[in-house]
């Protein structure tokens, strides 16, 4: 069976307090989730397409190799949204249908009609959701014991062109697209970032198409140790959207998520 989630640890004994946060790299639906979806397969395979955040474990692995986690989701977003608010009142994107279970598709279009969804969202939120939850508050706090703070790097990508759901739709979108919180993001990770987009040329925007990052709710806004940023990785630089395999800047862009990521961390762990 298909575990939920799994975490990668790294192998040195003394591990750094970052983690990869992978939410939605995944395209596998449990054969039990997918009867609550009412897209055929060819209409689902394109919503995968639109939705999947691919190969972000792959892009991100340098935060293991240099002695931090992964926690990556095994199932698809469209079994649930880790990065959603559970309660429909805190979490906007709801009103879309797309809260912590969607209801909706990127295209506007039903995904669970209305009585399967109210059936089937409690199983999926007490099976699914707050496991996840649970398990990622549990990591960050260990980290926090053992070394005082937790950095949690939220790892996305994004289309090149908006999808019918968003709501920012103008037309030019940056290469990265950097998620900051004003609790969780210290100013030190916003001056970095752009210093290596200017030295780079890469094209860079702030919470713009996608704002905020992740942080355990345990922690969201009361605790300083734990630090957040979002990359949302533009997808036309490593892969070719309409198919959904990698293209030829794959390792470029890789190259510089791990370039960005040393500077993060050894900042990070200045004394
Ligand atoms: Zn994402």
């Amino acid at each position: 069976m298909q575990t939920s989630l799994r975490i990668i640890k790294p192998a040195n004994a003394k591990p750094l307090p970052v983690i990869a946060h992978i939410p939605h790299s995944s395209v596998i639906i449990p054969s039990n989730v997918r009867p609550q979806i009412i897209l055929n397969d060819k209409e689902l395979a394109d919503e995968l397409l639109a939705l999947t955040d691919r190969y972000t474990d792959e892009l991100f692995d340098c935060i293991v190799k240099l002695g931090g986690y992964a926690f990556v989701n095994n199932l698809s977003r469209l079994v649930i949204d880790p990065e959603r608010f559970l309660s429909d009142s805190m979490e906007s994107m709801a009103a879309k249908g797309m809260g912590a279970v969607y209801k909706s598709t990127s295209k506007k279009l039903v995904l669970r009609e209305d009585k399967v969804f109210d059936n089937c969202r409690p199983f999926l939120i007490s099976r699914y959701f707050k496991p996840y939850g649970l398990e990622l508050e549990a990591l960050t706090g260990n980290l926090i014991k053992e070394a005082g703070r937790c950095l949690i790097i939220d790892c996305h990508s994004y289309p090149l062109n908006p999808l019918p759901y968003e709501d920012e739709t103008k037309a030019e979108r940056p290469e990265l697209c950097i998620g900051t919180s004003g609790f969780h993001t210290p100013a030190f990770i916003i001056d970095i970032i752009t210093a290596y987009c200017n030295e780079n040329g890469l094209s860079l925007g702030f919470n713009m198409p996608f704002k905020d990052t992740y942080v355990p709710l345990k922690y969201y806004k009361k605790s300083r140790n734990v630090s957040s940023v979002m990359f949302e990785i533009r997808r036309d630089l490593y892969m070719d959207e309409s198919n959904g395999s990698k293209n030829n800047g794959f390792e470029l862009i890789k190259t510089h998520i791990e370039a960005i990521i040393i500077r993060l961390k050894d900042a990070f762990m200045k004394p």
